[in-house]
C-alpha cells in the first residue's frame, strides 16, 4: 500500500495560520493538535479532547481546508481523532467548573456527546446566531476571541465589552453568540435589547410616571447586551442619562455589559464626556470586512446549514462581488438558492451571473446618486460641489476629489466612465487612477481609512435625510 504523507503541506497550513491568527490565538488553538497520519486524499488529525476538536472543526475547519487545496492543488477530507491524556488542562476545566459573576455553576458544553441535548432557547435572540455559526478570519478574530473569553468568564476580564464596526458586518451575531452561550449554560439572567428599544420602554416609563419596572428589569440583568448604541445619539438627556446609571449599576456590580456601535466611541456625537468615557474603559473591539476566502468560508457554511450544495465557482463569483458587507453577501447567496428552489433548477454559473446582474441593478437604482457623495466630500472638506467638478487642479481640490471618487466607486455600481462624467466631463481614466491613488494612500497613511470611513457615514446620513 502506498503511503501518503502530507505533513509538509500540513506543517506549512499551520505557519500560515499562526501568521493570520497571531501567536496567542493559535497557540491556543493549535499547539496541541498532532498530525497522525495520511490517506490518498485525507489527513488524519489528533486532538487531545472532544471539545477541542469540536471547536476547531466548527471555527476553522473552512480555512484549513481552503489552504490544504491551495497547498496540495486536490481537495484533501480532514479526518479528527481524540488522541487520549494529553490534556491536563482540559480534565482539569472540566473539574472545576468556572463561576460566573453571579456565584452560579457554569457549565462548558460536552459537544463531543453523541445526542447534544436540546439548546435552552432564549426569547429575544436569534438561535443560529452562536459562535459554531461564526467563522472567524483575521478580520474579525481578535473580537471572536475575546467574546468567546467573555462569553466563558462574564462579568470578569472585559467589562464593558465595545464591539465596533459598519453595518452588516457580524455585531449583532457576536453579541448574541454571548448571549445564546451564557444563557444556554448557566442560570445567569441575559438581556438583548436594541437601544430603541430601551428608549421606548424609557419613553412608556416616563408616559405612566413609573420607571421602576424599567429599572427592575435592567439593573438586575446578570448579563445586559444592547445594540447599536449609536441611536443614543439623537436623543435627549433623560435617557442618555437613565442609560448612564444602568450601566454603572451593572459595571460596578461586575454585570457584563456588551455594546455594538457602528462607530468608535470617540465618534459618537452629543453624548457626554463621562459616557464616552465609560464606553472607552472596556475592551473595544472593531470588525472588518472579511478578506475573499473568509467570504467563501462563510457562504459554504450557509449554504450548508440551508442544506444546499453550491459549485465553487459559484462561491467564488459571488465572493469576488461583494466585499464589503456580510448580510448582503449572504442576501445574495439566499435570493439565489430561493430562485433556484422555486424555479427547481440547479444552481449553475450561469444563473449565478444572470441574477448578480439583476441584484446589481436593483441596488444601483436604489443606491446613492454620485451628487450626494460630492455634497457630503465638499461640506467635509469645506469646498462647494462645483469645486469638485470644476478643472481646477490645487492640491486643496485634487485631494478631495480622488477621495470622492474613490468613495463614488465603493459605495456606488457606477461605472468610472459614468463617475468621470460626473465630476466635470473627466475620462474614465482619469477616474481609475484617483482610485488607484487613494487605493496605494490607504495602505501608507493609516489614518486616512477612518477620515473614508466617516465619509461614508456621512453619505448615508445625507442620503437618509434626501
Ligand atoms: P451587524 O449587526 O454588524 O449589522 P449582523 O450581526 O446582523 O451584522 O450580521 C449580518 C449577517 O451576516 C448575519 O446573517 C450574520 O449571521 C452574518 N455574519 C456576520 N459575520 C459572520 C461570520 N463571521 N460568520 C458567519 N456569518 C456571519
Ligand atoms: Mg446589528
Amino acid at each position: 500500500m502506498a503511503e501518503f504523507d502530507y505533513k509538509g503541506s500540513w506543517n506549512e497550513t499551520l505557519s500560515q495560520l499562526r501568521t493570520d491568527l497571531g501567536e496567542e490565538e493559535f497557540s491556543g488553538w493549535f499547539s496541541d493538535i498532532k498530525y497522525l497520519r495520511a490517506g490518498e486524499n485525507s489527513i488524519v488529525v489528533g486532538f487531545p479532547s472532544g471539545f477541542h476538536r469540536d471547536s476547531v472543526i466548527t471555527r476553522y475547519k473552512n480555512i484549513i481546508s481552503a489552504k490544504l487545496q491551495e497547498l496540495t492543488g486536490r481537495e484533501i477530507a480532514l479526518e479528527f481523532e481524540i488522541v487520549a491524556g494529553t490534556d491536563e488542562n482540559a480534565s482539569s476545566a472540566q473539574n472545576n467548573p468556572a463561576k460566573n459573576t453571579a456565584g452560579k455553576e457554569f457549565r462548558e458544553p460536552d459537544s463531543s456527546q453523541a445526542q447534544k441535548p436540546k439548546r435552552k432557547q432564549h426569547s429575544h435572540m436569534r438561535d443560529d446566531y452562536t459562535f459554531e455559526n461564526y467563522i472567524i478570519g483575521e478580520n474579525n478574530s481578535f473580537a471572536a476571541n475575546a467574546a468567546i473569553a467573555i462569553s466563558r468568564n462574564p462579568g470578569t476580564a472585559y467589562n464593558p465589552f465595545f464591539i465596533y464596526g459598519g453595518v452588516g458586518l457580524g455585531k449583532t451575531h457576536l453579541m448574541q453568540a454571548i448571549g445564546n452561550f451564557i444563557h444556554e449554560n448557566s442560570e445567569s439572567k441575559v438581556i438583548y435589547v436594541t437601544s430603541e428599544e430601551f428608549m421606548n420602554e424609557y419613553v412608556q416609563g416616563v408616559q405612566v410616571k413609573d420607571l421602576s419596572p424599567l429599572r427592575n428589569k435592567y439593573r438586575y440583568a446578570d448579563v445586559l447586551l444592547i445594540d447599536d448604541i449609536q441611536f443614543f445619539q439623537e436623543r435627549g438627556e433623560a435617557i442618555k442619562d437613565e442609560f448612564f446609571h444602568t450601566f454603572n449599576t451593572l459595571v460596578n456590580a461586575k454585570r457584563q455589559l456588551v455594546m455594538t456601535c457602528d462607530r468608535h466611541p470617540d465618534e459618537l456625537r452629543n453624548l457626554s464626556d463621562r459616557l464616552i468615557t465609560r464606553f472607552n474603559q472596556g475592551l473595544k473591539v472593531d470588525l472588518q470586512p472579511p478578506r475573499y476566502e473568509v467570504r467563501c468560508a462563510i457562504l459554504k457554511a450557509t449554504a450548508e446549514n440551508r442544506g444546499t450544495v453550491i459549485p465553487d465557482e459559484v462561491i467564488n463569483l459571488i465572493s469576488k462581488n461583494i466585499s464589503s458587507n456580510i448580510r448582503d453577501l449572504i442576501g445574495t447567496l439566499n435570493t439565489l438558492i430561493s430562485f433556484t428552489e422555486i424555479m427547481k433548477q440547479p444552481i449553475t454559473l450561469d444563473i449565478a451571473q444572470q441574477k448578480l446582474r439583476d441584484i446589481f441593478a436593483s441596488r444601483k437604482q436604489a443606491n446613492l446618486s454620485i451628487e450626494i457623495i460630492q455634497k457630503a466630500v465638499a461640506d467635509f472638506f469645506s469646498l462647494s460641489v462645483n469645486d469638485l467638478k470644476s478643472q481646477k487642479r490645487t492640491q486643496k481640490i485634487v485631494f478631495p476629489r480622488q477621495i470622492a471618487m474613490f468613495i463614488c466607486r465603493e459605495m456606488t455600481d457606477f461605472s468610472t466612465t459614468e463617475i468621470g462624467e460626473a465630476f466635470g466631463g473627466r475620462d474614465h481614466t482619469t477616474v481609475m487612477h484617483s482610485i488607484s491613488k487613494i487605493e496605494g494612500l490607504l495602505i501608507t497613511d493609516p489614518t486616512l481609512d477612518s477620515t473614508i470611513e466617516n465619509l461614508k457615514r456621512n453619505v448615508k446620513e445625507l442620503s437618509t435625510r434626501q
